[in-house]
């Protein structure tokens, strides 16, 4: 049987065996640019329904992508553009296929040998024949509608006429799917008249007419689709919710469809057989144990920081009278230690000093200027950060910034023009 449709110039060998994988066809057409080639029949799905174009080789030229043009025309859109002449041996891939001769010409008419990235697409006939099962689980288990359906790359997603979904529905959903792949049920496409639908009851119903692609999965569900599939759900091996999350007042499901399932599984038991073993705990134990993790690390934060002001007390503490301007130089101190003195410098009116703390090649300066004095805004700017490129700025009493390439001599020249501020 052919799948010739009307006005359309290339066989959809894509419909008669989802399971090929190479093909022979002859150029029908090149764009003028030769990045664009119509076959007479074809292997490559063109993008539609949600699924991807097929991506592949063509006599060894690598096909990214295949879609259909608007007057329904399907494009091998290549990488780079076909040359005129063969360059070289291309690869043939079965016995009966005459050998490309370097030189030979590439035009309308010459035969090319094609091969489906097999990879990509099975990946999306396993995502785009779960969707269906899916979706008929949903319609039969929720009474929910699929709204929406988008395939990427590493999840599918369903979007549902429900704004909620109890967790155990949702889980029979699941199970009832991964029963229907067990089944190994059949999967057939047939084409029939509009006037014969209604010998065809649909999940859902069909806008199109005149010809219509119905895919039935047997004794499960039946549709109206013009995407490609697998011929039996046993190749879908496994589905896996993994998501939900409710967006404009409608539900959408995340899940890993076939390998990706499989895949995902694997990953995530060694992730967590790992996180496990860091923490020296049974995999169940993993949340407790993050919690407690957690609530120690916050009480030692807090710890640390109720010590860092008190130590930042202490060193104000011991200075000389707060009446007298001064400098207080640190090296490679933490960062922490320097806010608590800027702020503790802060809370006596009296205060004025220059912080710097020294940390390899630059320095993190803080200037307090107690209420007692007004704040030297314009001399700060001028006198004491432009000459040396120093960054920064604040609000009275406190201004901070950065000192770049902090020598001890550019230290000291700032800390000097701070000082020399009040001589
Ligand atoms: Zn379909």
């Amino acid at each position: 049987m052919r799948f010739w449709y009307s006005g359309e110039m290339t066989e959809h060998l894509f419909y008669q065996d989802p399971l090929a994988r190479t093909f022979q066809a002859e150029i029908r057409e090149i764009s003028r640019d030769r990045r664009e080639l119509v076959l007479d029949r074809t292997l490559f799905y063109p993008e539609g329904g949600g699924q991807p174009g097929d991506r592949g080789t063509l006599q060894g030229f690598a096909v990214t992508n295949t879609r259909k043009d608007h007057d329904g025309k399907i494009l091998h859109i290549l990488e780079s553009p076909l040359p005129e002449y063969m360059p070289e041996h291309r690869p043939d891939y079965t016995p009966d296929d005459t050998p490309r001769r370097t030189g030979e010409s590439i035009s309308e008419g010459t035969i090319l040998t094609g091969e489906l990235d097999w990879d990509h697409r099975f990946d999306y006939m396993q995502q785009h024949t779960g969707q269906h099962l899916l979706s008929g689980a949903l319609f039969r288990i929720a009474r929910a509608n699929t709204v929406s359906v988008h395939q990427g790359a590493e999840i599918t997603t369903i979007e549902i006429d429900l704004q909620t979904l109890p967790r155990e529905t949702l889980e029979a959903v699941e199970d009832e799917v991964n029963h229907q792949i067990r089944l190994d049920a059949p999967v057939r496409t047939f084409t029939v008249d509009q006037r014969e639908l209604e010998h065809y009851p649909l999940r859902r119903p069909t806008s199109r007419t005149g010809t219509i692609r119905l895919v039935e999965i047997e004794g499960i569900d039946r549709v109206a689709c013009g995407g490609v599939h697998l011929p039996r759900t046993g190749l879908l091996n496994l589905v896996q919710t993994v998501g939900h999350e409710t967006i404009r007042n409608r539900l959408r499901l995340s899940f890993k469809i076939g390998n990706r399932a499989l895949r995902d599984y694997r990953e995530r038991h060694r992730e967590i057989t790992r996180s496990a073993a860091l923490l020296s705990c049974h995999p169940r134990d993993l949340p407790h144990r993050i919690e407690a993790g957690q609530r120690e690390l916050q009480d030692l934060r807090r710890e640390l920081r109720l010590r860092t002001e008190a130590l930042a007390r202490h060193i104000l503490g011991a200075a000389d009278s707060p009446e007298t301007p001064r400098e207080l130089l640190l090296e490679k101190e933490p960062e922490e230690l320097l806010k608590a003195l800027a702020e503790e410098a802060c809370t006596d009116r009296r205060r004025r000093i220059i912080l710097v703390n020294r940390c390899g090649g630059e320095a993190l300066w803080a200037i307090v200027v107690g209420e007692d004095h007004p704040f030297p805004q314009e001399e700060l700017r001028r006198k004491v950060l432009a000459p040396l490129g120093a960054k920064g700025g604040g609000k009275a009493p406190l201004w901070r910034g950065v000192l770049p390439e902090a020598s001890p001599e550019r230290i000291r020249t700032m800390t000097r023009a701070f000082l020399d501020l009040w001589p």
